[in-house]
C-alpha cells in the first residue's frame, strides 16, 4: 500500500520516554512525521537497550532533548511505503540502528561513512530531524518513520530479538575488528563482557583470531568460553593481569564507565592498538611516554556505516551469528537500566515491543 504523504498529517505513536535527567522513563503519547515519499513506516518488534540509552537518559554527555525516547537497535516490519520508495515493501523485515539521516554530500558521506557526516548526522533520538524543526525519537515505540536509505534489509530467518541488538553492539564491534584487519594468529582482547563486548568476543572468534575476555567480574569467565573466548582475564587479580603485560596486538575497549586507560595499554605488544568504543563521561589522562615507548596507538571508533551495517548483517545471517538476549517487558525498563549499571545482564536486553 502506498502512504498518503500529506506532511499535514501526523501520525500518532506511543512510546517510553524519559521527561528529565533524573526520571524514570514512563509512557508516552506523541506524534510522529507523516509517511514522505521516500520513508518507510515501521511497526518496531524489538529493540534493543544500549548503554548509550541510558547515558543520554542521565544526560551524561549534556546533549540530551527532553521528552527523550532512547533506542537504536530497532527491528520490525514494514507496514507502509512512500510512493518514490524503491528498496523496500510492506511485509518486509527491517532494522535501523543509530543513524537516519545525514548530509550524503560531504566526502565522508560519498564514502559511505555517514556515521561522521562532516555537517553531522541526524541520530535515531535526541537529534534535530532534517529539515524539520523537531527531535527524533527513537525505537521503545511502536512505529517509526525513516527514509529507506537509513533501512537495513533483515533476514527473517534469524530469530528477531537476538538480531536487534546488531544494529548497534553488533556494527560497534564488527567494524574496528574490520578496519584494523583483525584475523588468525593475532591475539584480541574484549575489554568489558556487556552487550558490546560479548559481540567483539563473537566476532573476534568468527575471524580466527585468539580472544582474551579482559573483565571486572569473575562470574562471567564460564560465559566468555562459551562465547567464543580463548581466555579470561580477571582484571582485578594482580595475577592475571601481570600474565598478560606485553600480550595484545589489538584491545577493543566498551567499557561505559571511567576506567584508567594506561593499565589496559600495558597490556598492548610493540606497535599494538587498542580502540575506545566505550564513551565514558569523564576525560582519560593517557601519559605520552606510556604509547611513545612501545610504540603503541590508541584510537576511537563509532558504530559504522549503512553499508558496513548491511554487510555485517548479511555476515551475521550467513555464519549464525546473533546476541545472547534477555527478552524483557517494556515496564521492566527502568530495573533493565539499573542492572546494567551493576554490570549485570547476560548479555543484551531487548525490548519485546507488543508489551508497550
Ligand atoms: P554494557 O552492556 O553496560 O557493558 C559495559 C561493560 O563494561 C560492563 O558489562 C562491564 O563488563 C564493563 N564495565 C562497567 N564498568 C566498568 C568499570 N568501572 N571498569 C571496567 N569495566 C567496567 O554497555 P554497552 O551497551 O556494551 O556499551 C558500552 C559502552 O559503549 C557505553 O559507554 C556506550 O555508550 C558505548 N557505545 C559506543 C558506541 C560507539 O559507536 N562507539 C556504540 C554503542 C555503545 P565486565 O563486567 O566484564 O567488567
Ligand atoms: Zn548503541
Ligand atoms: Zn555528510
Amino acid at each position: 500500500m502506498v502512504a498518503d504523504t500529506s506532511s499535514a498529517v501526523r501520525l500518532p505513536s506511543k512510546a517510553y520516554a524519559a521527561m528529565a535527567a533524573s526520571e524514570d522513563l514512563v509512557p508516552w503519547d506523541f506524534t510522529r512525521r507523516n509517511v514522505g515519499p521516500h520513508d518507510v513506516l515501521i511497526e518496531i518488534l524489538y529493540c534493543g537497550v544500549c548503554h548509550t540509552d541510558i547515558h543520554f537518559v542521565r544526560n551524561d554527555f549534556g546533549m540530551s532533548m527532553y521528552p527523550l525516547v532512547p533506542g537504536h537497535e530497532i527491528v520490525g516490519r514494514v507496514l507502509n511505503i512512500g510512493d518514490h520508495v524503491k528498496k523496500y515493501k510492506a511485509g518486509d523485515t527491517v532494522g535501523i540502528g543509530c543513524l537516519v539521516e545525514s548530509c550524503r554530500e560531504c566526502d565522508n558521506c560519498k564514502n559511505e561513512q555517514e556515521q561522521y557526516c562532516l555537517k553531522g548526522s541526524t541520530y535515531t533520538y535526541s537529534s534535530p530531524e532534517k529539515g524539520g524543526d523537531g527531535f527524533t525519537y527513537g525505537g521503545y515505540s511502536n512505529q517509526i518513520v525513516c527514509n529507506e536509505d537509513f533501512v537495513l534489509k533483515v533476514n527473517d530467518k534469524l530469530p528477531l530479538d537476538k538480531v536487534a541488538p546488531l544494529l548497534c553492539a553488533g556494527i560497534t564491534t564488527y567494524s574496528p575488528l574490520r578496519k584494523w584487519k583483525v584475523t588468525a594468529g593475532q591475539r584480541v582482547a574484549i575489554l568489558g563482557l556487556g552487550g558490546l563486548g560479548h559481540m567483539g568476543v563473537k566476532f573476534a572468534a568468527a575471524f580466527g583470531a585468539e580472544v582474551t575476555v579482559l573483565s571486572t567480574s569473575a562470574s562471567k569467565k564460564d560465559d566468555a568460553m562459551k562465547l567464543g573466548a580463548h581466555r579470561f582475564v580477571l582484571t582485578t587479580d594482580e595475577g592475571q593481569v601481570l600474565a598478560s603485560q606485553n600480550y595484545f596486538d589489538f584491545i577493543l575497549d566498551t567499557v561505559s564507565a571511567e576506567h584508567d586507560y594506561n593499565f589496559y595499554l600495558s597490556m598492548l605488544r610493540t606497535h599494538g592498538v587498542m580502540v575506545c568504543v566505550g564513551l565514558p563521561s569523564t576525560p582519560a589522562v593517557v601519559p605520552a611516554f606510556n604509547l611513545i615507548f612501545h610504540g603503541r596507538s590508541l584510537s576511537g571508533s563509532l558504530i559504522g556505516g549503512l553499508a558496513e551495517t548491511q554487510e555485517m548483517l548479511d555476515f551475521c545471517a550467513a555464519n549464525n551469528i546473533t546476541s545472547d538476549v534477555e527478552v524483557i517487558n517494556m515496564k521492566y525498563i527502568n530495573e533493565a537500566y539499573a542492572r546494567m549499571e551493576k554490570s549485570d545482564v547476560k548479555y543484551r536486553f531487548v525490548i519485546d515491543m507488543a508489551t508497550l
